[in-house]
């Protein structure tokens, strides 16, 4: 028997970002037996990828890595099919955390403030508007608001053939001023040039801007007290700055983890381990075992398809862009098309203006070289004239560089059953399960679809 009566079953979670901390509190609220939990974490910080810093010169904070929440409760209201779940929204209502909502519809192009569709029509004419309208219908055509929301599972129905880039639909379907705006519109989210996704990602990043779909909101205070009380609630044991470096399969079917922590090394052994990491920081950890490792190389190979983000946020002494700019964000077409956040409307301390441009895909890529006063002086340059003086009012800019940390594909080019997403190998090593964002939709509910599946099976093996 791998995992005996006399002792309880001990579960390494590699990686303490959501996706880590999710699986341990889904793992630890499920198990009707004890586990003895060890999540191992290479930084000095659990979190990963949310993280609400403050700036050196006031005590302002701002979201440095995911900013929104994806709101799907109101999806498929009015289908037939009933409301979905939303698994995060509850996860964070059951942590007593308090949410606000976010929004934001215009696109700004050049000094043009595009804020809906009468205003694309009086700069652009009728034609453009009703292209923008047809292009919309059939986008809604080919993804239902519950298609939209079912499109992370197997029971997904395919939009498109395989294979097929999101630059050729767009190509084929809309053309002129009309594409570029849709192009601002879905370049942050997508956070890849359309050539490097597929039709059904690029369609679900298009379709997230209309409310029927989904709504955005952020956790009151800052994002990172997702984190904060999930570790409140984790009995685990945590070993922060402790990177794991390889995985070896063990006697019985159990797992050897070495980790590094302090620059000297330790080997500890594992009924399950769960491999909470990002894509790319899979080719960080080596695999041991002939059979592991070509298995592993197989599913990185799978998820390869890098995006990037870059951020840049600024603080400054008033929010001067008020009256003008009215929404949680807007898309402008600057740094290739990018998501202008004003960070202050979510209040998380009044008074203070704080703006972030969200670059994305080869923009990101491309800026991440360049230094970061030299990005913030681009980033004040960049904002539209109307909105006032940024350099009179600036105070500290910050840089965040996110690159390759994102996938363009999630899913897959061709989804494979939850069940092999989340096992390398089945046969042999049916006790080692990966957890990523990577494998559904590349966000924060995504990794916790992700984290309720591997908790719900390893709680299956154990009792
Ligand atoms: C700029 C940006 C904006 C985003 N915006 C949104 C958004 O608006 N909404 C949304 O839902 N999602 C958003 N996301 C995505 C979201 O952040 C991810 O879905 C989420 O962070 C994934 O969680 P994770 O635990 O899988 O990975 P991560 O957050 O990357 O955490 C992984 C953790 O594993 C640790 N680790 C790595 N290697 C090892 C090792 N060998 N040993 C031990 N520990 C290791 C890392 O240090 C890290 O702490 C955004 C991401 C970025 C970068």
């Amino acid at each position: 028997m791998i995992v005996r009566p006399d002792r309880p079953a001990s579960v390494a979670i590699v990686g303490g970002g959501p996706g880590g901390l999710m699986t341990a509190y889904l793992l630890q609220k499920k198990s009707a037996v004890p586990l003895r939990i060890a999540l191992y974490e290479s930084s000095g910080r659990c979190g990963g990828k949310v993280m609400t810093p403050q700036f050196d010169s006031a005590p302002v904070r701002y979201e440095a890595g995911a900013a929104e929440f994806y709101d799907y409760s109101n999806c498929g209201a009015g289908s037939g099919a009933g409301c979905a779940d939303d698994a995060l929204k509850e996860l964070i209502a059951e942590l007593g955390l308090s949410v606000s909502p976010m929004g934001g519809q215009s696109v700004v192009m050049g000094e043009r403030w595009l804020a809906n569709l009468d205003d694309i029509e009086s700069h652009f004419g009728l034609r453009v508007r009703q292209s923008l309208e047809t292009f919309h219908g059939q986008a809604r055509d080919r993804l239902s608001p519950w298609e939209f929301y079912c499109s992370g599972g197997m029971e997904a129905t395919p939009v498109d053939r395989p294979g097929r880039s999101f630059e050729s639909y767009l190509r084929q379907s809309i053309h002129g001023p009309q594409r570029k705006i849709v192009e601002n519109l879905i370049h942050s989210d997508l956070a890849t040039e359309p050539s490097a996704t597929s039709v059904e990602y690029g369609l679900q990043n298009y379709l997230m801007n209309d409310p029927a779909y989904m709504r955005l909101y952020a956790i009151d205070g800052g994002n990172e007290q997702l984190i904060d009380r999930l570790r409140d609630r984790v009995a685990a044991t945590f070993r922060l700055n402790e990177p794991v470096q390889e995985i070896l399969p063990g006697a019985h079917g159990r797992f050897r983890v070495r980790s590094r922590p302090d620059g000297e090394p330790r080997e500890s052994e594992y009924d399950f381990v769960i491999v909470a990491v990002p894509h790319d920081a899979l080719g960080g950890i080596r695999f041991g075992g002939a059979r592991l490792s070509v298995a592993m190389a197989a599913h990185r190979d799978r998820y390869d398809h890098p995006a990037h983000y870059l951020r840049i946020t600024i603080l400054f002494r008033r929010p001067f862009w008020r009256g003008i700019m009215v929404d949680s964000y807007c898309m402008l077409d600057r740094f290739g098309g990018c998501c202008l956040y004003d960070e202050s409307s979510r209040s998380i301390e009044p008074g203070w203006g704080v703006l972030g441009w969200l670059l994305a895909g080869e923009q990101a890529r491309q800026s991440a070289v360049v230094p970061d006063d030299v990005l913030i002086g681009q980033a004040l340059d960049s904002l539209p004239r109307r909105l006032g003086n940024a350099r009179k009012w600036f105070l500290e800019g910050r840089v965040h560089r996110w690159i390759g940390a994102v996938n363009a594909i999630p899913g897959g080019v061709a989804p494979r059953s939850l069940d092999r997403r989340h096992q390398v190998d089945p046969e042999v090593h049916s006790r080692l399960f990966v957890v990523g964002d990577y494998l559904f939709d590349a966000t924060l509910n995504g990794v916790l679809d992700s984290a309720d599946y591997v908790s719900d099976w390893v709680v299956a093996e154990l009792h």
